[in-house]
């Protein structure tokens, strides 16, 4: 009597369990990686684990989203710029299927970045007003490489730190330097390292553009596919070229203070479809 009455239960679970747990398997299995909370200067990857169907477009607000097939599973990859004004934006992604994926996500300022006196080493032999100037210049030459679309995409495997064990940091992303009258705001990390120490690809990708720039010093662009690239700045030499494919963690040059760099350091900076990106959180979105 007592058995049966469990067999029943039993048969009743199992049958709530057929209708409902497809359903709920779908949902839950089928993303990672995206909370409803993100800050500015992130990069968020969303992970469509084991979907058959490929993404036809996607939009973070009116923002544009990446999406590539990363390893096994479709990505959508999309960041948060240092500026980004807080509030809820939607997540819109559609499936050739016709399925879609729809998420609310609020960028709240989850740190306030440092703000600090900074000089101009002598050797730039610039005031306040022409450093401004020369880095808008510098800038808008950065943004046409950076807005070179390309619908290949470059890597497989996790982004890598371009130094081996020797790293320190000194500026953070996001600081706002204080020059003379103007307020610079610092688009990467200063990671300091000895002068000479080698700097590596931080993953395979093509070299979009090397070159001497007075503040940004020897310089490497990587196109990493997908409106994804790693800039490598104030290096003492360099030892590649344009057009080269260099993998992840081949040695792409050495750690120098050319530009406008007061002691040797590597400045990274990370651009995600135009927007500049906290590169050390950058490095842990990829899985
Ligand atoms: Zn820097």
């Amino acid at each position: 009597m007592n058995m049966n009455v469990n067999v029943k239960k039993l048969y009743i679970i199992l049958t709530i369990s057929l209708f409902v747990f497809p359903a709920f398997l779908t949902e839950a299995a089928n993303y990672e990686y995206l909370n409803s909370v993100a800050g500015r200067g992130d990069t968020i990857v969303i992970y469509f684990k084991n979907n058959k169907s490929a993404i036809k477009s996607a939009a973070f607000g009116t923002q544009p989203i990446s999406y590539f097939k990363y390893k096994k599973d479709y990505v959508a990859v999309f960041a948060t710029s240092a500026t980004q004004a807080v509030g809820k934006y939607s997540v819109k992604i559609n499936f050739s299927d016709g399925t879609v994926f729809k998420k609310i996500l609020a960028i709240k300022v989850l740190s306030t970045p440092k703000k600090i006196a900074l000089g101009i080493p002598k050797k730039l032999d610039m005031t306040p007003a022409s450093l401004v100037s020369n880095l808008r210049t510098q800038n808008a030459v950065l943004n046409n490489v950076f807005s070179a679309t390309s619908t290949e995409i470059f890597f497989n495997s996790p982004f890598g730190l371009p130094l081996a064990n020797n790293r320190n940091l000194g500026s953070l992303y996001g600081e706002i330097r204080q020059t003379g009258n103007e307020q610079i705001r610092h688009m990467g990390v200063d990671l300091i390292a000895p002068l000479g120490a080698s700097v590596y690809a931080m993953n395979y990708g093509i070299i979009s553009k090397v070159y001497y720039d007075p503040v940004y010093g020897n310089s490497i662009l990587i196109n990493h596919g997908h409106g994804i690239f790693t800039a490598y700045f104030h290096l003492n030499t360099t030892i590649i070229k344009q057009g080269d494919k260099v993998q992840k963690g081949a040695k792409i040059g050495t750690v120098g203070k050319t530009g406008y760099a007061t002691g040797p350091h590597l400045h990274l900076s990370v651009k995600i479809n135009g927007i500049s990106v906290n590169p050390l959180k950058f490095i842990s979105a990829f899985k």
